[in-house]
């Protein structure tokens, strides 16, 4: 259950800053949906039809489904897709990418709770690129400020456990526009 109560701070972090800082701004609703095929690139088709990426890695923890291994991660990524597009609303896709347990040495995938600070603060700061990317809105505040890292201890980062590292994108900040 705990992969449903984490995906739900993300929607619902984003509908209440999406709602002050987008909606009634720009008259258009923003929706944050999960997409765990996303990678760190977009196809040529992609960038005409005005999809833009934002690439970050963050402190989140983990729970073994199988075991109940905890760990913590200071280098989780994450991995989002935004696009204003023509339709009636705005669409941001999320990739948080996964680590395996390492008690349990299988296949097992396990998906990251990351606290709802970070979450609002990750979430501010995409909505302050899509307000400079997509409606070419001044940004007086540098958009850096608003990385609140959490720095707590975490032993080496276990590449062969990182679904990131296998794919070639762990520990990234990366825009693409
Ligand atoms: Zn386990
Ligand atoms: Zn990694």
């Amino acid at each position: 259950m705990a992969r449903i109560s984490s995906r739900n701070i993300w929607i619902d972090t984003f509908y209440s800053l999406q709602k002050e800082h987008l909606e009634e701004r720009h008259r258009k609703r923003w929706v944050l949906q999960f997409n765990y095929r996303l990678v760190d690139k977009l196809t040529d088709d992609q960038k005409m039809k005005g999809w833009k990426i934002s690439q970050t890695a963050r402190h989140a923890s983990f729970t073994c489904l199988k075991c109940s291994n905890f760990w913590n991660s200071s280098r989780v990524t994450l991995i989002f897709h935004y696009c204003l597009g023509k339709t009636k609303t705005g669409t941001v896709l999320l990739r948080p990418f996964s680590q395996m347990c390492r008690q349990c040495n299988n296949d097992c995938f396990i998906n990251p709770t990351f606290k709802v600070e970070n979450v609002t603060a990750i979430l501010e700061n995409l909505i302050l690129k899509i307000r400079k990317n997509c409606y070419r809105e001044e940004i007086d505040r540098d958009i850096q400020d608003v990385k609140h890292r959490i720095y707590i201890r975490t032993k080496p980062h276990e590449r062969h456990l990182c679904e990131a590292c296998m794919d070639g994108v762990c520990n990234k900040d990366n825009d693409v526009f």
